[in-house]
């Protein structure tokens, strides 16, 4: 049987976006291709809330959130982590041989205007990082309010995780002054894994220019320069199939309407907050809760393994809690294609199963 996910990421895909996948492949250096890849451009750029130039990349988000660091960090990268990925994008700098450090917030806690303040006015750093939406606590910066203290520092690159967000809640990349925003398709855009997108401003190709060691395959210019000289085609061979089914679930997105796709996700969020404070609690500072996963605190001490393994005989899947957080916490992700009716059959499933009253 197959199980509904309800984890962040991969998460269920609509079964007429999955067939767009076996539409018969094109040659990826043909007039098609090219329209394929500008109208995907086109309407990632109504998600962002951009003008700006629109990358994609045929890895998962992790490849551009690599690409991003070494490509544009010509002095120092200032790393603002609350979690699991905020970790990963401090050790992509070490490991590439970027000069970076990191700057945490106690799990469930977010990023604050403070801290970047205190960070950027030293003068060290030229690019900085922050997760958005933080996969492995449950919590959502406050890009806005965040934004008006890095705006302060026009040569800092601003570069944003947006992967587990973006399509489900709103990202105004422009207005908060982000040069480089990035998120996956398998997560709120709902597709199948192996596709990632980002912005790419103007900003970060001057700075790219200055940088000599990007690399090949995740060299940003290098993907930013093919767009302007071959006309929206890729470097490399893309996977045409997550193209197709991109291009055609955009439409569908923009069909139901951004607003109203918001209003899903967190109507979806509140019914899981209503219950897990019901029934446990919840993980992250409440001023900043993620209205695409909520992360719940086990406060019961349930065998959360034996819980999804009585899910999965339901039809049903959930996430235990991410790295040290393992058994601690478990999430519930209610991003992309999920309804409403979807959580509260998944909570009432739950309910039953732990003979909560
Ligand atoms: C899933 C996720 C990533 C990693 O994305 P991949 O597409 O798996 O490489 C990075 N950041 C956040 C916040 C995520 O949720």
């Amino acid at each position: 049987m197959h199980k509904r996910l309800f984890i962040p990421g991969p998460v269920e895909v609509a079964e007429d976006v999955l067939q767009k996948m076996a539409t018969p492949q094109i040659s990826h250096r043909g007039k098609e291709a090219s329209t394929l890849q500008r109208n995907i451009s086109d309407k990632m750029r109504k998600i962002f809330n951009t003008k700006e130039e629109i990358l994609l990349s045929t890895s998962s988000g992790s490849g551009l959130m690599e690409g991003a660091v070494r490509s544009c960090t010509a002095k120092r990268a200032a790393i603002f982590s609350v979690g699991a990925f905020g970790d990963r994008w401090f050790k992509m700098c070490t490991a590439n041989g970027v000069p970076a450090d990191k700057f945490e917030s106690e799990w469930g806690q977010p990023t604050t205007k403070q801290m970047i303040e205190e960070v950027l006015k030293t003068g060290k750093y030229d690019l900085i990082t922050i997760t958005m939406n933080e996969t492995s606590t449950g919590l959502m910066n406050d890009m806005g309010d965040l934004s008006s203290v890095y705006k302060k520092y026009p040569e800092v690159v601003v570069c944003v995780d947006t992967v587990s967000n973006a399509a489900g809640t709103e990202v105004n990349v422009d207005e908060w002054a982000i040069d480089i925003c990035i998120t996956s398709s398998q997560k709120c855009l709902g597709l199948p894994a192996g596709m990632a997108i980002c912005t790419f401003s103007k900003k970060a190709v001057e700075r790219a220019k200055l940088v000599t060691n990007r690399g090949v395959y995740f060299d940003l210019l290098g993907l930013y320069e093919c767009i302007q000289k071959k006309d929206y085609q890729y470097t490399s061979t893309p996977s045409l199939s997550h193209m197709f089914a991109l291009d055609y679930q955009l439409d569908k997105i923009l069909e139901e309407g951004l607003h109203n796709r918001y209003a899903r996700h967190i109507a979806n969020a509140e019914i899981v907050r209503a219950w897990a404070k019901k029934y446990f609690e919840i993980f992250p500072d409440e001023n900043f809760m993620s209205n695409t996963l909520t992360n719940i605190t086990n406060t019961r001490k349930i065998d959360v393994s034996d819980l999804n393994k009585k899910l999965g005989e339901k039809g049903f899947i959930i996430s235990n809690g991410y790295g040290k957080l393992k058994d601690k916490t478990f999430r519930i992700a209610h991003m992309a294609e999920t309804t409403p009716q979807e959580i509260i059959d998944l909570l009432a499933t739950i309910s039953g199963i732990l003979a909560l009253k």
